[in-house]
């Protein structure tokens, strides 16, 4: 699609962003980017996205912050619709001229976003003539506008939506092996998924975090008070002997609780990140955010740096937040702006709000 039609395009985005970090966002700038590729002089365009759970209106989760950086970053006005009577906003709409672009106040603040309402998706569709799905981080999710819309318009999935399925269909179809997972973080049974979908594709998994705690307790180590997960432990049993789940061979501790990987296990996984032509990684390696629990996931992150020819993938809001302290990461490393989302398109699952367009 080329977007040249003279049309109104409902465009849904992600600017589930702290308003603090826009700048910087990598969100805010797949927005920026997604907005300029759909409005064109002979159109109109009305964003549509969420922020944050909230309960009702809630002012602190208003879209309202990110009006002039958007109207900075697009070079023109920006105009904020902070009603949901629909009817009304519809002629607002039909009324204004070519080339306008709407933003509407946080989807969320109507309740029937999240249930995936049929009658706020018919309300929602009464606004325009065609839908762009330009959101993959909510895409694991089935909201209003993300799965209802797009049975009643004709719809296609935007640009940035685009990219991060290229990428990891890359990964996850003939990848150049061998291919290394790297799994980490707090939420071991969200990664479970990912962990059995590549247990047969990976080269090798290594893993840090509480998914590491979680198997080598399961291998018979102490591991005392560290973080770890008793469901995902039962599930994870038949691990045990797989040899290309890679378990670190020293950790760091703090009152009796593992906090990072140790400095022989830094070795083995750098070895291990050497040798891969295809690279994913999804999870800290250890309580990043407190020094130096950093030192493994900066470590292994500066090795992955260094991989230059190898296809690497990294995604997942507490690891980009780890490495964007470290610097813009590089052009050949390809950084997914969804954590949820890329973890369900990993494990095989399908995304529903892809589902309901296709
Ligand atoms: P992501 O958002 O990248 O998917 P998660 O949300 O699963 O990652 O996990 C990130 C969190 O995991 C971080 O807050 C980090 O402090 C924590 N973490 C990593 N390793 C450990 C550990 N060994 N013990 C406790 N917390 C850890
Ligand atoms: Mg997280």
């Amino acid at each position: 699609m080329f977007y040249n039609e003279p049309m109104t395009y409902l465009l849904r985005v992600n600017l589930d962003i702290d308003s603090k970090d826009v700048k910087k966002s990598l969100r805010f700038r797949n927005v920026l980017n997604g907005i300029r590729f759909v409005s064109k002089t002979n159109n109109k365009v009305v964003v549509l996205a969420h922020r944050g759970r909230p309960h009702g209106k809630e002012n602190k989760l208003s879209l309202r912050p990110f009006v002039n950086p958007l109207s900075r970053g697009l070079g023109k006005k920006v105009i904020f619709v902070n009603d949901f009577d629909f009817p009304n906003i519809a002629k607002r709409i039909e009324q204004s001229q070519n080339g306008n672009v709407f933003l509407l106040e946080n989807l969320r603040f109507v309740p029937g976003e999240s249930r995936a309402d049929k009658n706020l998706a018919r309300f929602l569709a009464s606004l325009g003539n065609k839908f762009i799905n330009d959101d993959f981080p909510t895409s694991h999710r089935k909201n209003a506008s993300n799965f209802e819309l797009p049975k009643l318009l004709p719809s296609t999935i935007g640009p940035n939506f685009k990219t991060e399925l290229r990428q990891l269909d890359k990964v996850m179809r003939h990848p150049k092996k061998p291919m290394v997972l790297i799994i980490g973080g707090a939420k071991t049974l969200d990664k479970l998924g990912v962990l059995k979908n590549f247990i047969n594709k990976a080269d090798s998994i290594l893993l840090g975090g509480a998914p590491a705690n979680t198997l080598l307790k399961a291998r018979g180590v102490h591991i005392g008070k560290s973080l770890y997960d008793q469901e995902a432990l039962i599930q994870i049993k038949s691990f045990v002997t797989k040899e290309k789940i890679v378990t670190p061979v020293d950790w760091e501790v703090s009152k009796g609780a593992i906090l990072d990987i140790g400095p022989q296990s830094i070795e083995l996984y750098k070895t291990v990140i050497e040798r891969a032509k295809t690279i994913v990684w999804n999870g800290p390696m250890g309580k990043f955010e407190h020094k130096p629990f950093d030192r493994g996931t900066n470590a292994l992150y500066k090795a992955i740096l260094a991989q230059k020819e190898a296809n690497i993938l990294i995604g997942g809001g507490d690891t980009l937040r780890a490495i964007f302290q470290l610097g813009e990461p590089k052009k050949h490393i390809f950084v997914s702006s969804g954590g949820g989302a890329m973890l369900t398109y990993l494990s095989g699952e399908k995304l529903p709000a892809l589902k309901a367009i296709k």
